[in-house]
């Protein structure tokens, strides 16, 4: 049925495309994409002829228009990103939220996203867990945000490219301690694919030990905060501070 389709893409091997990807791809009147000529070779290998619109940063609130119209039109459009799932840390947004103004039918594909795989191998806390995405570039913006979640009690997700990842690592040892629980996903799904598990001192020598560790994409999964036991009262020792509070004026 005609609608928008939001279908995710393989984050490095191309055997994790699904099977509705392909054919909801294969019957797309028109693929939106961040970059057309990175998703043209990616068509190109399952011999997918659709035809692709570029979408990104910069002139999607200005294509979203008529990428609706072509929907409510009775065609099938798609949307895909260079990788992974769209929207996640990738373009979209102004898309759906026209979408939602416009009462335009939207189907999403489940499907690769580096964030969920990540966290998935990372033998830490997956209950809770935020996801940061990309951190700020500057190193003052980055250093507010990392002591903010200083005691973000959740398993924490984020997105890091190659040139920062080791000063990250680093920022991240002053504000949560340098033996905070971390997992590094590098290359997941690729050829130099490593899960490093370690704390976050060990990642950076991990890291370091090698240079070219140091090159390909990379997902940060850090444990939460726990706050140390002393800093816990017995269960007795907090109900009768609740009814003391009570009782102050
Ligand atoms: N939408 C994508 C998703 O669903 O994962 C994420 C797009 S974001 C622009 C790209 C970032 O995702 C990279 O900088 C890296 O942090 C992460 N990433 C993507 N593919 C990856 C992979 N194969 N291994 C590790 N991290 C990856």
């Amino acid at each position: 049925p005609s609608a928008l389709y939001i279908v995710p893409t393989p984050i490095g091997n191309l055997g994790d495309i699904t099977q509705r990807a392909i054919e909801v791809l294969s019957a797309a009147d028109l693929i939106a994409a961040e970059d057309t000529r990175h998703s043209r070779k990616l068509l190109d290998a399952f011999n997918i002829k659709g035809q692709l619109w570029s979408l990104h940063e910069h002139n999607e609130r200005a294509r979203s228009g008529a990428i609706i119209e072509r929907v409510q039109a009775g065609q099938i459009v798609a949307l895909i990103s260079d990788a992974g799932t769209p929207l996640i840390s990738d373009p979209g947004y102004p898309l759906l939220r026209a979408c939602r103004e416009a009462g335009v039918d939207v189907i999403p594909l489940p499907g690769p996203c580096a964030a969920i795989t990540a966290l998935s191998a990372a033998g830490l806390p997956t209950d809770r867990f935020s996801f940061e995405g990309f951190l700020p570039a500057k190193s003052g913006a980055l250093n507010s945000r990392i002591s903010d979640l200083a005691k973000e009690s959740r398993t924490m997700v984020f997105y890091e490219s190659p040139r920062r990842v080791v000063a990250t690592l680093s920022a991240m040892t002053e504000h949560f301690g340098a033996d905070r629980e971390a997992t590094l996903a590098k290359e997941i799904t690729k050829r130099f694919e490593a899960i490093v598990q370690s704390d976050l001192a060990g990642l950076i020598e991990w890291l370091e030990a090698e240079p070219e560790r140091q090159q390909g994409e990379f997902v940060l999964v850090v444990a939460g905060y726990q706050a140390p036991d002393t800093e816990q009262l017995p269960t007795d020792a907090e109900k009768w501070l609740v009814r003391l509070m009570e009782e102050l004026p």
